[in-house]
């Protein structure tokens, strides 16, 4: 291993796993409990580096040193490489410079890009460091996806070809964010972030005992470093509540990887590329619940200023509406946030209709409800904010929205939709508000890490560190 090889608990735990096969003095009981796997047999590692992790040469080769001391370790290795830097935002102006509404189709041809050059690049560094490395588009590697270009669903993996390259003892990079539609025999990409959701179906495909995602901070806090330099990194989270997290703006992870991983058990460790220490383990609810000393009955406050509102004004208040207008919004795979109607007044009984979907849907929702024509009106508001809280003690705690509401009142912020979840709330508030409403909520709340040092065994060590 290179002197500079980082060292770190869960592929080290994996290492005993591989060893464990020749070796019956290694228990799997020598290790941190909160380092276990789900995948006892499986010395297979899936590996995921985003943007920042690979942005330039030096970070690619930081990559490359990391895959390559799990795999002289003993790990058989497949790493889910995303676009350098902001590659992809660069991509998509490129496209907004050619046409205003470019074709979905050759978006895909071309977002899908940014990640192959990352993959191609660190399996050259690889190379170098004298490991033998394959790099695959997604459509090599099997991920299958269903046909909405720009935001592709994976239906199936078909890993046979990464197995053999296993076989062969050869590390697998593989571009992350896309796939291949088998109906179209198009290319697709998964929605911004997507390359986590590559990592997790194919840790879940491949039986892998754990699914690393490397990022540009050292875990998931209790809200977002850049925003609340005191927030407390959460040694566990369960599914549960970073699938909450992620829907309410916490973008560390995208939603579909956590919904994958949840509904296929795959135990993701988020962690940092460029400093070493235990990081995140989001797990199921019993297990997190096992490993976490104090429940606080919120966990984070998370936000978003992604979304955009469309409003139905003068809707016929009558049965099947509703209906209409969101099947025809899931039909078109747009997804629909907060949704709130006002209850009709007066002889005509029209009522007014909101919903938030993200802002890259914005125009799709609206000519998707506008040829509906079941409204006088379609307004459309391109820049809401919306801030949230989680938790998944907030089930057996009254009063948490009440606090919530206080709290935002307190700071003269206008709510304008509310939902909630047994274990969220979520209210839509003006863009320009957001930071002022997640550092007054975290504070209320005491999630700092100052406020709760009993829950992290792992101490204030692992502050944030927030990259470029
Ligand atoms: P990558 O390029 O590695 O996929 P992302 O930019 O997608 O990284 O996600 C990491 C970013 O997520 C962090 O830089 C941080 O600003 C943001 N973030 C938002 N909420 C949280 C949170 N609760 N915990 C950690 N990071 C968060
Ligand atoms: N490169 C893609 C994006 O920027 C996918 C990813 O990084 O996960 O959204
Ligand atoms: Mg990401």
């Amino acid at each position: 291993m290179s002197a500079d090889a980082p060292r770190d608990g869960v592929t080290d735990f994996v290492v005993a796993i591989a060893a464990k096969k020749s070796d019956t003095s290694i228990s799997g009981r020598d290790y941190p409990q909160a380092l276990a796997v789900n995948e006892p047999n499986s010395d297979i590692v899936v590996m995921k580096f985003g943007g920042t992790s690979v942005a330039g040469a030096e970070e690619i080769k930081r990559a490359a040193r990391r895959i390559v001391a799990a795999r002289e370790r003993g790990c058989r290795v497949v790493a889910v490489l995303s676009a350098r830097g902001k590659t992809t935002d660069e991509l998509v102006a490129q496209a907004l410079e050619i046409s205003p509404r470019p074709v979905e189709r050759e978006m895909d041809m071309l977002l899908s890009t940014g990640e192959r050059i990352s993959c191609a690049l660190c399996a050259m560094a690889i190379h170098d460091m004298g490991q033998e490395a394959i790099s695959l588009t997604g459509s090599q590697a099997g991920i299958v996806t269903d046909s909405f270009h720009t935001r592709a669903k994976i239906v199936d993996v078909r890993a046979e070809r990464i197995r053999e390259t296993l076989e062969q003892d050869r590390i697998v990079l593989v571009a992350g964010f896309q796939g291949m539609s088998t109906e179209s025999k198009d290319v697709t990409t998964l929605g911004r972030g997507g390359s986590d959701t590559t990592a997790v179906a194919l840790a879940a495909a491949l039986g892998a005992s754990v699914c690393e995602i490397y990022t540009d901070v050292a875990g998931i806090y209790s809200a977002d470093p850049r925003i609340v330099p005191g927030a407390r990194k959460l040694p566990v989270a369960s599914y549960e509540e970073m699938l909450e997290m992620s829907a309410s703006g916490a973008k560390v992870l995208q939603l579909r990887s956590v919904e994958y991983a949840r509904n296929n058990g795959v135990r993701i460790h988020c962690r940092s590329s460029f400093e070493d220490g235990p990081g995140t383990l989001v797990v199921s609810e019993e297990e997190s619940e096992q490993q976490t000393m104090e429940q606080p009955f919120v966990t984070a406050v998370t936000h978003s200023d992604g979304e955009a509102r469309v409003t139905l004004t003068g809707v016929g208040d009558e049965p099947g509406v509703a209906g209409r207008i969101f099947t025809a919004l899931a039909d078109a795979g747009i997804n629909v946030d907060v949704i709130i109607q006002n209850e009709p007044v007066g002889e005509d009984a029209l009522a007014d209709l909101s919903f938030t979907v993200d802002r890259a849907d914005l125009t799709a929702a609206v000519d998707t409800v506008s040829e509906l024509k079941v409204s006088q009106g379609v307004r459309s508001d391109e820049r809401i904010g919306k801030v949230s809280i989680v938790g998944a003690g907030m089930r057996s705690h009254p009063g948490v929205a009440a606090k919530v509401f206080e709290v935002l009142g307190g700071e003269g912020i206008n709510i304008e939709m509310i939902s909630t979840s047994p274990i969220k709330i979520s209210c839509v508030i003006s863009a320009d508000r957001v930071p002022d409403a997640v550092r007054a909520l975290h504070t209320a709340f005491e999630l700092g890490a100052d406020a709760v040092k009993a829950e992290d065994p792992m101490g204030d060590t692992h502050r944030p560190t927030v990259g470029s």
